[in-house]
């Protein structure tokens, strides 16, 4: 147990989030403006939940810790003349905000709830506390419903016409005490305990006990906490701030909490207490509103605001109350931001002087850098604004309006866009945030729950649009005579606080030229290079905007489809098979095979002749786009069938049968549904695919190297240096690697012959089947660069179909902890990383030139990244828009190491 004084924020771990703040605060800020207090360990918390019993020496201690803090006091818990009054709060080591419960005011009973009317000589406001008392330790600690406490007090708030809670007077509040007082006895068996040390000693128990309650094993769950950190309480001298007009309660920012700028932002509801300003029970008031109202307070609050961001040299998010005009400080932390304000600190602490480039960098989460890229609406195009509330995260989403999280994890189950719908939310519905788009409230502000939620998830929010009445009962919203119900769609833009109900166009925002300057920092720092998986010019451009150095993985089968060339895709992929057939399936040499157009050669090198020109058209634009940057283009890699959809020739069969067709069509068309179901596998993933096509189907892969190299002469003719990287996919044996690279270089030097020009090109290996990684020593003889293929690999490595999988018991996996995350979200480390690091080796240690990357998912996930720098890989390959993404996690991961290394 410690009390304030002798902690610090070092110690969270110990004392929690909360509790090491507090005592941080305590010796940081004025003397007195942190209510004193002890917290008692999170150990005692493991120990209580391992033991399922209270710690020996427990209670003994909890007695020494109140005595001292009566003695600051200079107040006893029970008094009935000046009573004690304390909190007992919750912190872990990491912040999980509002997932378990804190209760205010313990110690008033009977008899101290006349001690401090009359002390105050304010006796609604001591049966204010009373109530909230009940309410708080019935909920929290007896498991009371919350509803049924909020029903009686809606009653009685309705009996007598009343708004809000403020408007009810000492009788009123003296009944609600006796009703709830009954409620508690007849739901849990026993009142609120008249001994106040018997009060805290129960709250005590419920923080220890509120760490596996659902919502909280949910949130870890979500939020990668470890289960056994346990959670630390905080027993705290009460000050209030439902006194009166003068008194009030509020959350503050250092800076403006959403778009990073330097103005302290924050929201204060007078006359209130505890958590009524997040609840969104009544509207708030702003810091400008508090300036006006109690001056000397505001100018404490920025004072505190400025001095705790100094000393901890990041954003801080801090609750406040204020008792009859004077400020009290109840909590501090660092500020979750999403990441345009992220961004904006980084480069202002900079700026100040407050932080270097490197620790700025730090500070920035990168998995949400790419929600800065985000779209929003089309501000060029009209369309009717259904309501405006508070752009509470930033975003634009679209999706079908869900009222439950149920419903939101379900439909997105199914696939769906789903767009959260409720008047307000709270701690359960924070599963339905995952699943939604976006999430949308009619009540609360810029601290409400959803927004909070929302910005620390990166989803896109409005809240409070108070036009809405949505009624999650009916599943229906009510606006303007018109009503809204489930499965419709709506569309929310979380940067401008609008709704809508148009299919309005979202446009990429604009490029900000503080993620410019941050992102310059980390291209300074990290010695991985990025580069994009694109397949078009289109993606290639976007790519380099990102800041992408080079394509790490063009597929190229990306390019057969699209309605022109569906039909003449088929035709090839038909003549092919036909082709093998005829040749025996040696795949042998084709030299002097009669050419004869009516043949199936002849029919063969005909249709590829087409699909090649279409080929070199798209290369040559990627290359073009690419300006000089490497591009890594890999062969054909899917399954022949993949193309040829048998249902299709069914139907195109029956079409020509039915109108009659010439019985020569007819027969062929028939002959082509043979071939699509005779190419049918169980398990494509598994079959005849990437480099086993390059050996049965060798024309196939001469013409896709043949129309690479073509591009590239044309590019150089036009005056650019294409830096071309052929891949081939699937490699498993050095027999396939040995055939295949002769085909490249045989066709890539007869191409080149031809232009009159030689092309320089590298080819390099796919690396996705653990064979692959065992045997990479000899690989690396004949390849100029690794890519892993770190999604196949995964799947072959671990033996586990991704797309059957993912919806299935991955999620089971998480929950029993046998994984912690998806393998296909970050790299399976102890597994596939270690194939990883054993391929790179065996393949460095044959060919020290050998260049490495990744080019699967993992190449934009953080951490990943960190795992990759480490292995001393050259690059990694990700999606244009996590490009920043990994641009920032690899120079973390740099900065990691040199810290590590000292
Ligand atoms: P959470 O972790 O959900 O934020 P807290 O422990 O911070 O829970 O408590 C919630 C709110 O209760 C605080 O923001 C504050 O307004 C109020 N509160 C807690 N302790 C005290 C106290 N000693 N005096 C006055 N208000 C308190
Ligand atoms: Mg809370
Ligand atoms: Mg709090």
């Amino acid at each position: 147990m410690y009390d304030f004084a002798d902690g610090a924020r070092e110690m969270s771990d110990l004392l929690g989030g909360k509790g090491a703040g507090l005592a941080e605060m305590t010796r940081v800020l004025e003397p007195g403006t942190v209510p004193a207090g002890f917290t008692i360990t999170t150990e005692a918390c493991i120990e209580f939940l391992r033991a399922g019993a209270q710690p020996e020496g427990l209670d003994a201690e909890v007695d020494a810790a109140l005595a001292r803090l009566e003695s600051s006091v200079g107040r006893e818990l029970g008094d009935p003349a000046n009573p004690l009054l304390v909190s007992v709060r919750s912190g872990a080591r990491a912040s999980m905000p509002g997932m378990m419960d804190t209760v205010l005011n313990l110690g008033l009973n009977e008899a101290s709830v006349e001690g401090l009317a009359a002390r105050t000589g304010n006796p609604r406001f001591a049966w204010d506390c009373y109530r909230r008392l009940h309410q708080m330790f019935g909920g929290v600690v007896r498991g009371v419903p919350a509803g049924l406490f909020e029903a009686l007090l809606a009653q009685a708030k309705r009996a007598r016409g009343l708004r809000s809670d403020a408007e009810l007077s000492t009788n009123e509040l003296h009944a609600l005490v006796v009703r709830f007082r009954e409620l508690i006895e007849e739901v849990s068996g026993n009142p609120l305990p008249e001994r106040p040390r018997d009060q805290v000693g129960e709250a005590i128990r419920a923080v220890f006990e509120s760490w596996n309650n659902p919502r909280a094993i949910e949130y870890r769950r979500l939020e990668h906490i470890p289960d056994d950190w346990g959670t630390a309480v905080t027993v705290q001298q009460m000050v209030f701030g439902n006194t009166g007009p003068d008194s009030g309660s509020g959350v503050a920012f250092s800076r403006d909490e959403i778009t990073g700028g330097p103005t302290p932002r924050g929201d204060v509801l007078f006359n209130a207490q505890g958590e009524d300003v997040v609840s969104g029970v009544r509207n708030t008031d702003s810091l400008e509103d508090l300036a006006e109202r109690l001056p000397e307070a505001h100018r404490g609050l920025l004072e505190a605001l400025h001095r705790l961001e100094r000393h901890y040299r990041d954003m801080q998010d801090v609750e406040f109350t204020i008792e009859d005009g004077r400020l009290y400080l109840l909590q501090t932390r660092s500020a979750k931001r999403p990441a345009q304000a992220a961004v904006r600190f980084a480069r202002d602490a900079v700026d100040e002087g407050m932080l270097t480039e490197s620790d700025a960098l730090r500070t920035i989460p990168a998995d949400s850098l790419e929600t800065m890229l985000h779209p929003r609406f089309d501000p060029a195009v009209e369309y009717e604004v259904l309501a405006r509330g508070v752009p509470a995260s930033p975003g634009a989403a679209k999706g079908s309006i869900a009222f439950s999280a149920t419903e939101a994890r379900a439909r997105a189950d199914r696939g769906e866009d789903v767009i959260l719908v409720r008047p307000f939310t709270a701690a359960d519905d924070v599963a339905g945030f995952h699943a939604a788009r976006g999430i949308l409230t009619s009540e609360g502000g810029r601290a409400s729950h959803a927004a909070l939620v929302a910005r620390a998830m990166g989803r896109p929010c409005v809240s409070g649009a108070e036009a809405l009445e949505i009624n999650p009962d009916c599943r229906r919203i009510e606006i303007n005579g018109r009503t809204l119900t489930e499965g419709q769609s709506i569309a929310i833009d979380g940067s401008a606080g609008t709704v809508t109900l148009d299919d309005v166009p979202f446009v990429e925002p604009s490029r900000s030229e503080e993620l410019e300057a941050v992102l310059g920092w980390a291209d300074d720092v990290r010695r991985l290079r990025v580069r994009a998986n694109a397949d078009t010019a289109h993606d290639a451009k976007r790519a380099l905007e990102f800041g992408a150095e080079g394509i790490g993985l063009c597929r190229t089968e990306h390019m057969f489809f699209g309605e022109d060339r569906d039909h003449l895709v088929r035709d090839v992929f038909v003549a092919a098979e036909r082709w093998r057939r005829e040749r025996g399936g040696d795949g042998g040499s084709d030299e002097g095979a009669g050419e004869d157009a009516a043949s199936p050669e002849g029919k063969f090198h005909a249709a590829l002749e087409e699909l090649k020109t279409i080929q070199r058209g798209d290369f040559e634009a990627i290359l073009e786009a690419m300006a000089g940057h490497p591009v890594t283009v890999r062969l054909l890699d899917p399954p022949l069938h993949e193309f040829l959809s048998v249902h299709h020739h069914e139907r195109e069969l029956a079409a020509a049968e039915e109108a009659g067709a010439d019985p020569a069509e007819v027969r062929e068309l028939r002959d082509r549904l043979a071939v699509a179901r005779s190419l049918t596998e169980a398990n494509p993933m598994l079959g005849t695919r990437g480099a086993r096509l390059g050996i049965l189907y060798p024309p196939l892969f001469e013409m896709q190297v043949a129309a690479l190299i073509e591009a590239a002469g044309a590019v150089r003719r036009h005056g650019g240096e294409p830096a071309v990287e052929i891949m081939l996919p699937l490699i498993a044996y050095e027999g396939e690697l040995a055939e295949l690279r002769a085909l490249v270089d045989r066709v890539a030097a007869e191409t080149a012959d031809a232009a009159g020009a030689p092309v320089p090109y590298l080819v390099g290996t796919m690396v996705e089947l653990p064979r692959a990684c065992l045997v990479a020593g000899r690989l690396a003889h004949s390849s100029d660069f690794f890519s892993f293929g770190t999604n196949d690999l995964t799947q072959t490595a671990i033996g586990l179909s991704r797309d059957d999988v993912e919806g299935r018991f991955l999620g089971v996996y998480a929950d029993r902890d046998i994984v912690d995350r998806s393998p296909f979200e970050t790299i399976d480390v102890a597994g596939v990383g270690e194939l990883v690091a054993l391929g790179a080796e065996r393949g460095l240690k044959t060919n020290p030139a050998l260049k490495l990357g990744v080019c699967g998912e993992h190449g934009g996930d953080p951490t990943s990244i960190e795992f990759f720098d480490r292995l001393g890989l050259d690059y990694v390959s990700c999606s244009p828009t996590r490009i920043p993404v990994a641009r920032l996690a690899a120079a973390q991961a740099a900065l990691a190491r040199d810290e590590v290394a000292g």
